[in-house]
């Protein structure tokens, strides 16, 4: 990593701290590797994102449908799925500092990035997260906490099939928490062993995987615009054979160039009939589809956009985050889309000390609130410190009572956050014009 580039993370990670956006897990005892919370801005931004991802990807369209499935799998469903004895990553240990590596992050397989060392035999980590369900500590009660939310939707088809009786193809999805033993969890919400995935798995005759992939990689990137993640830095890897997953056909990284590097976002990935057969097999109940065109029995195949939620958050802030000048002092701001910013309006009284000024401010904020709820009060600090402050966390408008507000009923002003132009506009054309672009 250049400077420049540590540089800009590490504003990020202390706006993310200082704001409210996010913190690293149990800070007063001093941190858990690769765990992050979301305080009060982290948690509205990525209950923004979530919900427009479940729009576009699921309640937008007419073939899909919406689960929540345990997090605490049965060992029998990941055993089946192959993750129990393929989900690891190969680990490389420095023999003088003995700090562990991904084998396949390294450009020198033998010696230590970090110390110079010599780095032993490389050999399989297994990356699921294990417990156990009940008294006994045993291999009879051991479950595993889901490396995907994919397993999950598997175990469910038959239960919506029977339900909902869907025509092919068709769609099973979830956002939800995934947990993965990372050797050397870092960059941030890049990295974590705790995270969130937006997940569909898209049933489909085999002879119609190209399309329902092509369709699929279409969707990822129109979701990528429209939560305003930076397009020219997304590209697209077609992932070598060697390199895919183990129950992959094909599979495209969505790549994004983050400081730390061009490293994938998303993932879209040809699963095959793979799933499906292997829990047919293992469970004995027989998962195949009969198709009424055909008069057939067929297992589907499935199409997987994988996406996940901390990434995403990352790629937003790295393409929001913005420094400038304006009126002759510098300034940062999150330049984000009117839809995912956390906060869309603040109103201020001009001074805080005219009651006149802060009743009326009230008065606005009240209804603004009552309309769409990400909205703040502030009459702390001189008015360009509220300004900054609304800045740096992406607030898009700053809505001010003044003096003229009051005595000439010309309405209040209304301050755009990426020009700091302001204009004047009654209180009920304000919820119109906001209205429109939220
Ligand atoms: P990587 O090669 O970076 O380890 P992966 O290929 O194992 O990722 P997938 O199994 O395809 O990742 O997971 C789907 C998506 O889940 C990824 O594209 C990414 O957005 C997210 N993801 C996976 N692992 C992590 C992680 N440890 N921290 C944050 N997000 C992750």
């Amino acid at each position: 990593m250049t400077e420049k580039t540590q540089d800009l993370m590490e504003k990020i990670v202390s706006l993310c701290k200082r704001r409210g956006f996010v913190y690293p897990s149990f800070d007063i005892y001093g941190g858990l590797s690769g765990l992050f919370d979301y305080g009060p801005h982290g948690l509205a931004l990525k209950n923004n994102i979530t919900q427009m991802w479940w729009k576009q990807f699921v309640t937008d369209r007419e073939d899909m449908y919406g689960i929540d499935s345990t997090i605490t799998t049965k060992k029998e469903v990941l055993q089946a799925s192959g993750h129990a004895r393929g989900f690891a990553d190969m680990l490389s240990e420095c023999e003088k500092c003995k700090r562990r590596f991904r084998a396949d992050h390294l450009s020198d397989r033998q010696k230590c990035p970090e110390c110079g060392g010599k780095l032993g035999e490389a050999r399989q980590f297994y990356m699921m997260l294990e417990t156990h369900l009940g008294a006994a500590e045993d291999e009879a009660s051991l479950a595993y906490l889901r490396p995907e939310t994919a397993q999950g939707i598997f175990t469910n088809l038959k239960n919506i099939i029977d339900s909902f009786h869907p025509d092919l193809p068709f769609g099973i999805a979830q956002i939800g928490k995934v947990f993965r033993n990372e050797i050397a969890p870092r960059d941030f919400l890049f990295r974590v062993r705790e995270l969130e995935q937006m997940e569909v798995e898209y049933f489909i005759k085999q002879e119609d995987w190209k399309h329902a992939f092509e369709m699929w990689q279409k969707e990822i990137h129109r979701f990528i615009e429209f939560v305003g993640i930076d397009a020219k830095k997304v590209h697209e890897l077609e992932v070598a054979d060697d390199d895919r997953a183990h129950y992959s056909k094909r599979t495209v990284d969505f790549e994004f160039e983050f400081p730390f590097g061009l490293k994938e976002l998303y993932g879209l990935a040809y699963r095959t009939d793979y799933d499906l057969k292997n829990h047919t097999t293992a469970s004995t109940v027989d998962l195949s589809y009969f198709d009424e065109e055909t008069k057939e029995k067929i297992t589907p195949h499935v199409i997987e956009p994988s996406l996940g939620v901390g990434r995403t958050i990352l790629a937003v802030l790295l393409s929001a985050y913005t420094e400038d000048e304006l009126g002759g002092e510098n300034r940062i701001y999150l330049k984000l889309s009117p839809k995912v910013a956390p906060v869309k309006v603040a109103v201020f009284p001009l001074l805080k000390n005219k009651p006149e000024l802060v009743e009326k401010a009230r008065e606005i904020y009240k209804i603004l609130k009552k309309e769409f709820g990400a909205v703040v009060f502030d009459d702390n600090g001189n008015i360009g410190k509220r300004y900054r402050r609304q800045d740096e966390i992406g607030t898009v408008w700053c809505v001010t009572v003044d003096f003229e507000t009051i005595e000439q009923d010309t309405g209040v002003t209304v301050r755009d956050r990426d020009t700091g132009i302001q204009k004047r506009m009654q209180i009920t054309e304000l919820v119109d014009y906001i209205k429109s672009q939220i």
